[in-house]
């Protein structure tokens, strides 16, 4: 800081010994010196000084003034020289800064650097050192050194002074990166004008002066050229270089922001990863994983089976046995209970990499990992049902309870977890029908089955567009008078390429993917229709009942009452002569439901029956609150009744009951002269069965019904003698 504070006095100095040293040079200037020679040199130099060539790396201009600043030197003396040096210094003074002091410092010190240059030569070579072509070469060449060496230190010395003052420096430093090329300028021209002197008389001075200038001009524009295209090229280069900084600091940017944006989803997918599991992920009433994440382990699962041939795993599917009477008997709290403590057993027989879920109600499903043979997975069924047969207790209560289950391996070669899923529960249902607390492996007949299954239900979709159902007729026959007094409407499935499909085959198909409640409004309609054809006929047949049967999946379907009502509507038939058959499970099971919908259904004026009696449950003391006013007995009861008496007593216990609750009886499946001999004798009013004849199609009815008007004999049920009756104690009269 005290350094730079010198800078300016130290320059101010400069200039006052410069302005000294210039006015004892005009005072000892000699005006004859001024010639054409002397004019050539000034005008040469004004022009030279223009151009100046930047050394790279260094900030010094290298010039040819000094090649004339010596010549004058050689030739006129040290005044004209120092005059000619403040010209010089002026115009590169000029063009180098427009700062007064800075200009006049530079004026100043190649005043002074000259002064002393020209002044020390006169002290060593005398008043004309200019060399002639007789002077020896080492007197040249010691002149010229010590021209170019005095000049050169002295001017350098001044100007680093104050550079070194301005920036700070120290001297050394400033002196050698600045100003130790332009040693060359000045060696240079010292030796130029020292040989043109020793060499040249006048005229060849002058052929000299005329031709260097072109000459150094030239070399002068070459290298400048050179320089700037280096110049250019380094500015390209560092262009280039900038450009590519300037990407790269753009692509880490971009980078930054995106590793910020995935930071930001990684951290919302782990909240709402976060959020799913205790919610979309597992069963709120058992804690365990639901059907959702238990379909994802079974992807990962398959994933990992794909990819090693020795990886194998097995699926599970577990539903309880009668759960339901655990729910009706001791609450569904007592239920739920259940449910949870269950799941804590089957977890306690797992092992760490299995995954067991609750896929709902009463069904779970284990997925069991990383087996090694089939054996693995029966083995551990077997082990769950052990440990499910010990008792729970529930709110006091000892609860037994068994379970059903499925099993399906991942060497079938599957896909999609779905399907695992589903052939478990195939086989879990095989378990059920072939009675229950047992364990069934899902096979390749069982897979034939359902697909079979599957190909039945698709065909069934399009059955009823397809027009391949049909209505048979089955008569129900007055036992007594052996009249017919109505038909029940059978729906028969003419497949296109199986045949025909028993409805016990496809009605239970058609329940579970709902299509039954079409089917039983075609068949109703059909048949009502083809009955109240028969009714105008004759009067005979007025009377004529139509029993349809009625899917238990329709009992609690909300439109069930207004679709028939608009179907005896757009028949126009009679709703007294209609009577709809109910399967006694389907009125208990949901028995305050039914209750209504029937009350609502005998509104119409239809009657009702209940359908397959005696194969259903506690049935009994709910029978009174349903306005029902038929009972069928179920076909298995009178298809036995000759040779099991305590099927004879069932039927005679119905008949009782249903005598005190004032409804009808029609038996069904009536076979045999026997059989019907033996309803007649209970009192038993209507019946159905091949005796008398097998459903028929509309056509056969019809006849039938053509032969009844004209009053002939319909049936041949007339034995004689032999008939072996059951225990006359057993009869009621
Ligand atoms: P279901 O309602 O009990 O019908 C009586 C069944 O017993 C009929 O079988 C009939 O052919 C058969 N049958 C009648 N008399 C005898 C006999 O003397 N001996 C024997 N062995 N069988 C006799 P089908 O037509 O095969 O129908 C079977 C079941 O399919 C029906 O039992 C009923 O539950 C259901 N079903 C039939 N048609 C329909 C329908 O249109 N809608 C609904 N929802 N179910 C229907
Ligand atoms: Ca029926
Ligand atoms: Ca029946």
């Amino acid at each position: 800081m005290v350094r730079q504070n010198l800078a300016k006095p130290y320059q101010l100095a400069v200039v006052f010994v410069g302005a000294a040293a210039l006015a004892l040079s005009v005072i000892g200037f000699r005006v004859e010196h001024i010639g054409a020679r002397f004019l050539l040199i000034v005008f040469l130099t004004i022009v030279a000084s223009r151009f100046a060539v930047q050394i790279p790396r260094a900030a010094t201009n290298i010039t040819v003034t000094d090649a004339f600043i010596f010549l004058t030197l050689l030739l006129y003396g040290p005044e004209a020289t120092v005059l000619l040096a403040a010209v010089e210094g002026t115009c590169s003074g000029l063009r180098a800064s427009r700062r007064k002091l800075t200009v006049t410092f530079n004026i100043a010190s190649a005043i002074c650097a000259t002064f002393l240059t020209a002044h020390v030569v006169r002290l060593g070579f005398g008043d004309s050192p200019a060399p002639d072509t007789s002077t020896p070469f080492s007197h040249v060449l010691a002149l010229v050194c010590a021209m170019a060496l005095v000049q050169y230190v002295a001017h350098t010395t001044i100007i680093s002074v104050a550079h070194a003052l301005k920036t700070d420096q120290p001297l050394w430093q400033t002196w050698t990166r600045h100003y130790l090329w332009s040693s060359i300028t000045y060696v240079v021209g010292a030796l130029v004008a020292g040989l043109v002197v020793r060499f040249g008389d006048t005229v060849g001075i002058y052929t000299l002066l005329l031709t260097v200038p072109p000459v150094v001009s030239l070399i002068y524009f070459t290298y400048n050229k050179y320089l700037e295209d280096i110049k250019l090229t380094a500015a390209q280069a560092e262009a280039a270089e900038r450009e590519r900084a300037e990407q790269a600091e753009r692509h880490v940017e971009e980078l930054s922001r995106y590793v910020a944006e995935l930071e930001r989803a990684r951290a919302e997918l782990q909240a709402s990863k976060e959020h799913f599991q205790h919610a979309a992920f597992h069963d709120s009433l058992t804690g365990l994983p639901n059907r959702a994440l238990l379909s994802s382990h079974l992807r990962l699962a398959l994933g990992r089976v794909r990819r090693s041939d020795e990886h194998f795993f097995a699926v599970l599917f577990l539903d309880l046995d009668r759960f339901k009477n655990i729910n009706d008997s001791l609450g569904h709290g007592a239920g739920d209970q259940l449910l949870i403590a269950i799941a804590r057993r089957i977890e306690g027989v797992l092992r760490p990499m299995d995954t067991v879920a609750r896929l709902g109600g009463d069904e779970y499903a284990v997925l069991l990992d990383s087996l090694s043979e089939e054996a693995d997975a029966t083995g551990f069924a077997e082990r769950l049902q052990a440990e499910l047969m010990k008792p729970f207790s529930l709110g006091g209560h000892e609860v037994y309870i068994t379970a059903s289950i499925g099993i399906a391996l991942s060497t079938n070669g599957y896909d999609d977890p779905e399907n695992l899923l589903r052939d478990a529960d195939t086989a879990m249902y095989r378990a059920k029908e072939k009675g229950k607390a047992r364990c069934e492996l899902f096979d390749k007949l069982m897979h034939a089955r359902a697909v079979a299954l599957l190909q039945l239900e698709n065909d069934l979709r399009r059955a009823i567009e397809r027009q391949e159902f049909q209505v048979y007729y089955q008569p129900i026959v007055a036992l007594e008078t052996e009249k017919i007094v109505g038909f029940e409407a059978l729906v028969r499935w003419q497949h296109p390429t199986r045949g025909f499909v028993p409805p016990d085959e496809f009605i239970p198909i058609a329940e579970e993917t709902g299509l039954v409640a079409e089917i039983d409004q075609w068949v109703l309609r059909e048949a009502c229709r083809k009955v109240g054809e028969w009714h105008r006929l004759s009067p005979v047949n007025r009377p004529l009942t139509l029993s349809a049967n009625l899917s238990s999946r329709e009992l609690t379907h909300s439109d069930l009452v207004g679709r028939i009502k608009e179907t005896l509507a757009e028949t126009s038939f009679d709703p007294r002569c209609l009577k709809l058959e109910i399967t006694e499970s389907a009125v208990m099971d949901n028995a305050e439901a039914a209750a209504a919908v029937l009350a609502r259904l005998r509104e119409l004026g239809v009657r009702l029956s209940i359908d397959d009696f005696g194969t259903g449950y506690s049935s009994l003391s709910y029978l009174h609150r349903f306005p029902v006013t038929t009972l069928k007995i179920d076909r298995s009861f009178i298809g036995r009744m000759s040779e099991d008496t305590e099927k004879f007593e069932i039927v005679r216990t119905i008949m009782t009951l249903a005598s005190n609750l004032g409804m009808d009886v029609v038996a069904e499946g009536v076979e045999t002269h026997r059989q019907l001999a033996q309803l007649k004798l209970l009192k038993c009013e209507f019946g159905q069965g091949y005796l008398f004849s097998k459903p028929v199609d509309a056509e056969a009815a019809a006849a039938l019904l053509a032969r009844q008007v004209a009053g002939r004999k319909l049936f041949s049920t007339r034995v004689s003698g032999d008939l072996i009756l059951p225990p006359a104690s057993t009869y009621i009269n």
